[in-house]
């Protein structure tokens, strides 16, 4: 009887007596092998729309422990969706351990769902490129005003002393035009820019600069996986259609749809020899024979066509020698011929592979007679994420976009940019040493270790170093240094608060 309904195939018909399953522990094991076996033909890990039946179920259930026995009966139909777990979270009647575990599978099932981490991984890919050049900004902006004019002093300082009111300029000038004219774009000249605030920066700074560096400049990877292939998309969520146990609409694929997606509605739809045709095909074009040689034993076995299905079940169990299904499955087929020796032969080869995987199979049997059901493979959630993350060939425009904004030569990937710029920021402290000018911490006057303003290979300008030693030669020249440091003191303190208001406990690194 189980089996003309699974041939009339649609998804929330219930077996006869289904609704004692609520009172009954005997229908609720019933209806649960009755699932399984659903799950089995329909290649389906979660029965969706079966599931959304018994929550309605769980609704309108007159006592409370009928509504817990239709959710939990809901959440074994579709253990990878999160709707049934997260009603047996909310339901006052649930135990709070059992509403620990359900939360948790809750979470996991958002998680671990292949559409949904899919998504997460190009967004989260497209998001660190974007946040790479926000942060490479953000530092460009702060470095230029709190640590440009040390950048502009040394620059100034590699020319001769007499020339160096104009000619820097001139020179800048001239250098940004030549790179404009050799075809570096906007993008490259802020991360040379930035490259050279890099060693100005304070040691946080150079760490937070040389990730946005790589992300950043890995930008156009990003872009490249954000651009999924439609073609490749859309076959993604046909299978995950059907990995969900939902037909998609009327929809009919074609003879060179994907083959999980054919075999699947063929076999829903009652047409048992084009699905096993299917399958063959795709056996003989050499994918994944574990999965389909169990797919057409379980089809076999179901129609109880035992020794066939015996034939797939032993090349399934050569093609994945550490899965206990096919070894299960044969355990099945077996029995069912009535070979009990070679029967017993799988079953301890099965509990040999995984024991308590096949404690889970046993459990789910029909109570009483009748053939065992056996135990499905589910789509492999790869199998979706996989052509889901297919990048789409680079479209038309992003090759002239990335050409203008960093350089217009395809052989010289960008990306190495990013990974020189990371490596020239972890190394910047390093490399510039005591060549670059820094700050007296006094009054905030550029310390240079070129010209006169470092004395004695002390951090601090002429003026605090003389005052620290009580050394100031005129009383006038004394109060303007003291005044200069108060101004200085005050600038400093602002931009602490201020930092401490935007990342607390950051107000040194930024001020
Ligand atoms: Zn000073
Ligand atoms: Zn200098």
């Amino acid at each position: 009887m189980g089996l003309v309904l699974l041939v009339a195939g649609t998804a929330a018909a219930l077996p006869p007596g289904w609704q004692a399953a609520g009172r009954s522990p005997e229908a609720r094991a019933r209806l649960r092998a009755w699932m399984e076996r659903l799950r089995a033909e329909r290649l389906a890990s979660d029965l969706v729309p079966l599931e959304l039946r018994l929550l309605e179920e769980a609704q309108r259930a007159p006592t409370s422990e009928e509504a817990l026995a239709w959710a939990e009966l809901a959440a074994a139909a579709a253990p990878g969706d999160p709707r049934a777990r997260w009603v047996l979270v909310t339901r006052p009647e649930t135990r709070w351990a059992e509403r620990v575990r359900h939360g948790l599978a809750a979470l996991r099932a958002v998680v671990a769902d292949p559409w949904v981490a899919g998504q997460l991984a190009a967004r989260a890919a497209l998001g660190v490129g974007l946040a790479g050049w926000a942060t490479l900004a953000a530092l460009l902006v702060w470095g230029a005003a709190a640590r440009g004019r040390l950048l502009l002093h040394d620059y100034a300082d590699a020319f001769p002393w007499r020339y160096r009111r104009w000619t820097p300029f001139g020179v800048g000038l001239f250098l940004a035009g030549a790179a404009w004219a050799a075809g570096f774009g906007p993008g490259a000249g802020l991360g040379a820019l930035a490259a050279a605030l890099v060693p100005y920066l304070p040691s946080r700074g150079r760490v937070l600069a040389a990730g946005a560096f790589l992300a950043a400049f890995s930008l156009p990877l990003a872009l490249g996986l954000g651009a999924f292939d439609p073609d490749s998309s859309s076959r993604a969520w046909q299978r995950y259609l059907v990995r969900t146990g939902a037909e998609p609409g009327a929809f009919e694929p074609g003879p060179d749809a994907d083959p999980v997606v054919r075999y699947t509605l063929a076999q829903r739809r009652g047409r048992r020899d084009e699905a096993a045709r299917v399958a063959e095909a795709a056996l003989a074009r050499g994918e994944d024979p574990g999965f389909w040689h169990v797919t057409l034993g379980n089809a076999a076995y179901l129609r109880g066509r035992y020794q066939e299905a015996e034939g797939h079940y032993q090349a399934a169990a050569a093609a994945r020698p550490d899965d206990p299904v096919p070894w299960y499955n044969l355990h099945l087929a077996r029995l069912a011929r009535l070979e009990l020796r070679g029967a017993d032969e799988a079953l301890q080869k099965a509990r040999s592979v995984d024991a308590s995987a096949v404690e889970r199979f046993e459990a789910r049997q029909p109570p009483g007679e009748g053939d065992g059901v056996p135990a499905a493979v589910p789509v492999p959630p790869a199998w979706i994420y996989g052509p889901l993350l297919r990048p789409a060939a680079v479209p038309a425009w992003a090759g002239p976009v990335v050409g203008w904004f960093v350089w217009p030569w395809p052989a010289v990937p960008v990306w190495a940019a990013g990974l020189a710029g990371f490596v020239l920021a972890l190394l910047a402290g390093r490399l510039a040493g005591a060549r670059r000018s820094r700050l007296c911490p006094g009054c905030g006057v550029v310390v240079c270790p070129r010209c006169g303003y470092r004395v004695k290979g002390t951090e601090l300008c002429a003026a605090c170093w003389s005052l620290d030693r009580a050394e100031a030669p005129d009383p006038a020249e004394t109060e303007r240094v003291r005044e200069r440091r108060r101004r200085w003191r005050r600038r400093l303190d602002r931009g602490t608060r201020l930092g401490n208001a935007v990342l607390p406990g950051w107000g040194r690194f930024l001020s």
